[in-house]
């Protein structure tokens, strides 16, 4: 399992629990010989599915890399049945350094997919995944948040894949991860992500948005952590439903869809965003989503900004002094999956 540049540390047909490195080559000033380090977890025992599960794709979100952490600790390596791949800061490089795109390039990996053979350590890391890594596995789940910059109304996310086996298997994942939100991934998605690179191999996939503020919130790092013991469950590869304080799910409350990106709200300059409203909520059209204040000018008259469009705000900036075309708020409408069998 390696690519021109790089390579991975681990033997795959040993049983038991593994760390090991996913080794990329980049020569820089921080390591001018030698490999960058990306850390990987492997639980292999027995014969199963094998389970990717990745956190810190971007750098500045902590409540996946939190929940990875807990399952690295906690899972026994003798009761798995199957294969568990933990990756817990896929982008390394931009974890180090608490920052959403990677410091040693300045790429954002879910922009990058399907990556490059010869290019920077982001387009190494993302083609290593999309060519060697996923098309080995049975199921991804990618855990992400809003980071420093947003917060996500708790959802998982399922793209809406023509192949229908795919599809069924993603949103039985997602009924077991259970977040409140479900966000179904259309063509107003990108096709540079972890998730677009799922599709491309059909691999049943979910990713999650744990809320956000680039700490690490007990609420929503708990919630994956269940969630993710409940997707190992129901894959058939761990059961920790009996040793560990892990509660049935909740049903999904709805799921919303990108119907249209112009319904979204963005910034109309550079200057200072008062909120008025918060991600998890519903609006009406017209309803006033906040103020804009040109603070570096307060000589100009503020701009009251409204909701072009009714819907439920499933993010909202977590910023105040905000640059013209930032979205302020990402706003969505109910949907529903057409061959969606569990609500
Ligand atoms: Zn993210």
């Amino acid at each position: 399992m390696s690519t021109k540049h790089v390579s991975v540390a681990i033997d795959w047909k040993k049983e038991g629990k593994q760390v090991g490195d996913i080794r990329v080559q980049w020569s820089d000033n921080l390591v001018p010989l030698g490999y960058h380090s990306v850390p990987i977890v492997y639980f292999n025992q027995g014969k199963g599915p094998k389970i990717l599960l990745i956190g810190g794709v971007h750098g500045d979100e902590f409540e996946g890399p939190s929940s990875l952490m807990r399952l690295v600790q906690d899972i026994e390596p003798k009761k798995v049945t199957g294969k568990i791949i933990i990756i817990p800061a896929l982008n390394r490089p931009a974890i180090s350094v608490s920052e959403r795109n990677s410091h040693l390039d300045g790429k954002n990996l879910n922009r990058v997919f399907p990556g490059k053979e010869n290019g920077t350590p982001t387009d190494l890391i993302s083609y290593h995944i999309e060519k060697v890594v996923l098309p080995d596995c049975d199921v991804v789940i990618d855990l992400h948040s809003g980071g420093k910059a947003y917060y996500f109304s708790p959802c998982t996310l399922v793209t809406d894949v023509a192949d229908q086996d795919v599809l069924q298997a993603s949103l039985a994942m997602a009924r077991e991860f259970a977040l409140p939100t479900l966000w179904k991934l259309g063509e107003h998605n990108d096709d540079r992500s972890v998730n677009s690179a799922a599709a491309r191999n059909s691999v049943p996939m979910i990713a999650a948005e744990l809320g956000g503020g680039g700490g690490s919130s007990p609420q929503w790092t708990n919630a994956s952590v269940e969630g993710l013991y409940r997707c190992l469950k129901h894959l058939g590869v761990y059961d920790a439903m009996s040793s560990k304080d892990v509660v049935a799910g909740k049903r999904i409350e709805r799921t919303v869809q990108t119907m249209d990106l112009k319904h979204s709200l963005n910034a109309p300059g550079r200057g200072l965003f008062d909120r008025m409203c918060k991600a998890g909520t519903y609006i009406q059209k017209g309803d006033i989503a906040g103020y804009f204040h040109w603070l570096e000018e307060p000589e100009r008259q503020s701009l009251t900004l409204q909701f072009p469009t009714s819907g439920f705000i499933l993010a909202h900036i977590n910023r105040g002094m905000v640059n013209r075309g930032e979205l302020l708020y990402l706003i969505t409408q109910e949907t529903k999956f057409n061959f969606l069998k569990f609500t």
